[in-house]
């Protein structure tokens, strides 16, 4: 196609786009005004627009394509078991060949103590299930006054009204009529923005006693869990000091409650290890996980469940009453075994831990050097950069100047995906990203830094 041709092309998707489709998470106002980018294809790490442009995938399409874009054997799985059997339910004591393996690979590559799993279609359902399970969990031991579950201001469970609840985001909190009763939430372990004068490892054990707080207040007989990402992602990254998870878990221990990783990011390889829980050395009773699942090729979503909770669900007896039609769909599964096998077969977890996260951290922190960055902090492949007024003084920017989004915009046109969280940079590239690409990355972003200093600039003379 030539320019003329691609560009009315463009337009005309756009034009249908913005007249029919209500996309996700976004201001129908201002996409009205500017129209859509299109995607048409995408390989490795790189996307491409329906103008040609290329485009660096920072994000890993959002924080799911582990294996990278293009994957022919992705395809093949998928489409023999379309033909083979494309939909069967596993309700009312059924089940076939792709859920049972994928079942025993998930046992194989989680702890010891994660034998089981129940499958969704997406981390919002995942944790959609965890309410449910915790909550039947304790129903099951007598003590169905045990409802409440703590999550943090800031955190991303996803965005069903559970899920949504379970969430500290507040926009989305203010949008919803009825929030789901006996959910609370807790400080977030984010140093850079909360910290003030206490060192990191002071400021860890802070946020992790606020837990001890939380239940002291609320009583701990009415306590049923708390629930966390190992690393917030949507929330900016924020990666907790070092003493905030073994301080969380021996509350979590030592109050008996139980103990949900949020993996739906940190899960299959993006902190070097397996799990995010592997990596903090955390032993969750549930473990939802999505995105990395599937490496994003097709939607599914499952939870974990411990030894301890599934044997009560087993021997206690009685129905649970929950399920997807979807869940364990059969082409979703086949997909989710394959990306596993990929990711065993070309040591992708490993090579994250001793080789490409390690360079990433070296690359990415030279960007700590740029004026308008506080912090650049990163962990296995996923990174995060504060953007300030004032580096020495810790000082933000006003909101309404709106940095982060237009730095993100600056990327873009400049061919790079760069997610912003407020004023926060975020990136979570896919896992077989190469050290030259990685190179491309931090140039790239470094040059989008200066871009925005210099709209900055601009626009406050
Ligand atoms: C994306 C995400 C979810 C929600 O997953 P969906 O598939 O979008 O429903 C849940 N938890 C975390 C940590 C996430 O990042």
């Amino acid at each position: 196609m030539n320019n003329a041709n691609t560009q009315a092309a463009t337009s005309e998707w756009q034009e249908l786009d913005s007249r029919h489709h209500l996309h996700p998470f976004t201001d129908y106002k201002a996409l009205k005004r500017k129209g859509s980018r299109i995607i048409v294809r995408a390989e490795g790490v790189y996307l491409w627009d329906s103008d040609g442009n290329r485009i660096l995938d920072g994000m890993a399409g959002l924080w799911c394509v582990n294996i990278g874009y293009g994957r022919r054997e992705m395809a093949q799985v998928a489409s023999e078991q379309i033909q083979q059997l494309p939909y069967y339910n596993n309700f009312f004591q059924t089940t076939h060949p792709p859920s049972v393996e994928l079942s025993r690979m998930l046992s194989e590559i989680t702890q010891q103590h994660l034998n089981h799993v129940f499958f969704t279609c997406s981390g919002s359902e995942a944790n959609d299930t965890v309410v449910r399970m915790v909550r039947r969990y304790w129903d099951l031991l007598g003590q169905p006054e045990k409802q409440i579950i703590i999550s943090r201001y800031n955190a991303y469970h996803g965005s069903t009204v559970a899920a949504g609840t379970l969430g500290g985001m507040q926009a989305m909190h203010d949008q919803s009529v009825v929030l789901l009763p006996g959910v609370e939430h807790i400080m977030q372990p984010h140093w850079y923005e909360e910290g003030g004068d206490l060192s990191p490892e002071q400021f860890g054990i802070k946020a992790a006693r606020a837990l001890a707080e939380k239940i002291e207040q609320l009583g701990v007989d009415k306590v049923a869990a708390f629930i966390a990402e190992p690393i917030q992602g949507a929330g900016g990254v924020i990666i907790p000091p070092e003493t905030y998870w073994p301080e969380v878990t021996k509350i979590c221990a030592e109050y008996g409650i139980l103990l949900v990783a949020d993996e739906v990011i940190c899960g299959f390889g993006r902190t070097g290890e397996w799990f995010g829980s592997d990596y903090y050395e955390i032993a969750p009773d549930l473990m939802p996980m999505a995105k990395g699942l599937s490496s994003g090729y097709l939607p599914i979503g499952g939870v974990m469940v411990s030894d301890k909770i599934a044997e009560t669900l087993v021997d206690k007896g009685g129905e649970f009453a929950h399920g997807f039609t979807y869940s364990g769909h059969p082409v979703a599964a086949a997909v989710a075994v394959e990306n596993i096998k990929i990711m065993q077969r070309e040591n992708i977890v490993t090579r994250v831990r001793d080789e490409i996260g390690p360079y990433f951290k070296k690359k990415w922190a030279e960007l700590e050097a740029h004026p308008l960055v506080g912090e650049a902090r990163s962990l296995g492949l996923l990174g995060a950069l504060e953007l300030v007024k004032d580096k020495n003084e810790r000082e933000f920017f006003d909101p309404k100047l709106e940095v982060g989004n237009r730095c993100r915009d600056i990327c873009i046109e400049n061919g790079l995906v760069m997610r912003a969280v407020a004023d926060k940079m975020v990136v979570s590239p896919s896992l077989i990203i190469q050290k030259e690409q990685v190179d491309e990355l931090v140039e790239l972003a470094g040059k989008c830094l200066d871009l925005t200093q210099h709209m900055l600039d601009n626009t406050s003379s």
